[in-house]
């Protein structure tokens, strides 16, 4: 049996019941093995491969809090330190109601290749809870982190291990930990990125990861003879990642016309308004009701996963980007945007494409690019925060979104290069998980069996 083919059977053995986490290792281990095959004897003998797929700590907590009413509740937390090969565990922190340890293994795993490939020395790790921030008022929030972080604050230091946000944990919450942080330690270090500007937040990190997939969406096109501009684009989500995505996708030209939420979607005809989104989004935290209430002119859909209704993906486009959650765009999914003529499927969010539908799709010879490689930019732009935060100094936004323009570039000849050198010319796929898995894999075999 192939050294591969092992080391997935025997994580689907060792962690049961976390289908999120087999599937991205099947994933990436899949597409690994003419790298692997190189130095089977040597990776075989050190079990890198084991080593690489087992977290280096998994920290597990109840977190108490009292709610409105003076009602204890109680949530699960977790840090799943993965591998610090390359530098400090680095990952951001998901507050939603679906979160388990095997979603959080999933995206540590995920991590540490993304971050392999922003060239900046950050290791993977990734953590969170299942508790819900929607539909709580500012003070539980408050509680609730206030909590999380008075176990959190043991295990993570600027040198150590640095959280940041992701589904569910924005400015507002980033704030709260911080201030506990400080308070629990009495140091102001750059513990946690994606803080406010007023205190040690670096200028378009908020944009970054949105901004990112469409500047690295942009390398992609171009090396295919393409370009955003004039283009029709579906996007997914209304939270983050999509709003800025959609953002510098219209700076560049395109038509946005879809956003989405969990339980439905916007379409409008004249491009996805982004102030009336981020007022409705940002400010009021409101449904995407309440943008068709403030655009006449849009169609709302009703819509839940596995509903039967029509989802985002049945829009006629050019180009899709999913920026939601995990395994969003299923296979027919992919049938209906093949079927409807488009051609290009940028990740923004992390594996948010089914394995069934990334094959379908890459079958049927649409460009694609994983999350891991093309959602990359907002973790770089954390790894350029964390890098001011040590300077004590703050750069102009320019810079920084300068930076983020180069890293993304950067990033897509990487992996298009790697792709080619073994053989699979245009299989972004590949060319991530190798180029990703090829500098963990030397500084693990440099730093001995640890
Ligand atoms: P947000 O919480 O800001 O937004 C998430 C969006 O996705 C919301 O519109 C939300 O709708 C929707 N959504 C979440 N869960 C589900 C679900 N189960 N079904 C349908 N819709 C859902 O998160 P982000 O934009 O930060 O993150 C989006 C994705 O991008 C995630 O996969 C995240 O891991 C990834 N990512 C984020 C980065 C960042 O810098 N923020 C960096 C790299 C990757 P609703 O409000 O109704 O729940």
């Amino acid at each position: 049996m192939a050294y591969v083919d092992e080391v997935y059977d025997r994580v689907v053995a060792q962690n049961p019941a976390q289908p999120e986490f087999h599937q991205a290792v099947k994933e990436v281990l899949g597409t690994l093995r003419p790298a692997i095959e190189e130095k089977e004897d040597e990776y075989r003998k050190e079990a890198l491969l084991e080593r690489l797929t087992t977290p280096e700590r998994v920290i597990l907590f109840r977190v108490p809090w009292v709610d409105d009413k003076g009602q204890v509740q109680v949530n699960n937390g977790y840090r799943v330190q993965f591998n610090s090969a390359i530098g400090p565990y680095k990952g951001g922190l998901r507050f939603h109601p679906s979160v388990t340890l095997g979603t959080l293994k999933f995206l540590g795993f995920e991590q540490t290749f993304k971050n392999s490939l922003t060239g900046l020395p950050m290791g993977g790790g990734k953590g969170g809870s299942d508790f819900d921030p929607k539909g709580k008022s500012d003070r539980e929030v408050m509680a609730f982190c206030q909590s999380f972080m008075d176990e959190l604050y043991r295990h993570i230091g600027a040198d150590e291990d640095v959280p940041a946000g992701d589904i569910g944990v924005g400015g507002r919450e980033i704030g709260y930990l911080f201030g506990e942080y400080k308070r629990l330690t009495g140091r102001y270090e750059g513990v946690l990125t994606g803080k406010g500007l007023s205190y040690g937040g670096s200028l378009a990190r908020t944009q970054a990861t949105g901004y990112g997939l469409i500047y690295f969406l942009d390398a992609m096109l171009k090396e295919n003879g393409r370009s955003i501009e004039g283009q029709t684009i579906v996007i997914s989500g209304a939270g983050n990642v999509a709003t800025y995505a959609i953002e510098k996708a219209e700076q560049l030209g395109g038509k946005v016309v879809t956003c989405s939420d969990s339980t439905g979607w916007i379409y409008d005809p004249d491009g996805i308004d982004v102030p009336t989104l981020k007022l409705v989004k940002e400010q009021h935290r409101a449904r995407l009701t309440e943008y068709h209430e403030l655009r006449p002119n849009s169609v709302y859909h009703a819509h839940r996963k596995g509903d039967g209704t029509p989802g985002v993906w049945t829009t006629k486009c050019d180009i899709a980007c999913p920026c939601a959650t995990q395994n969003e765009l299923e296979l027919d999914d992919a049938k209906a945007l093949v079927e409807n003529g488009c051609y290009c499927v940028a990740e923004g969010a992390n594996m948010p494409t089914t394995l069934e539908a990334t094959q379908y799709i890459q079958g049927h010879g649409l460009l694609f690019s994983p999350g891991k490689a093309s959602n990359a930019g907002g973790v770089a732009t954390s790894g350029l925060e964390m890098s001011q935060n040590s300077e004590r100094l703050s750069w102009t936004f320019d810079e920084v979104d300068q930076k983020l323009h180069g890293i993304m570039n950067n990033i897509f000849r990487n992996v298009a290069d790697t792709a080619k050198k073994y053989g699979r010319e245009g299989d972004y796929v590949t060319g991530a998980n190798i180029a990703g898995f090829v500098k963990v894999a030397d500084a693990m075999q440099a730093q001995g069996i640890v």
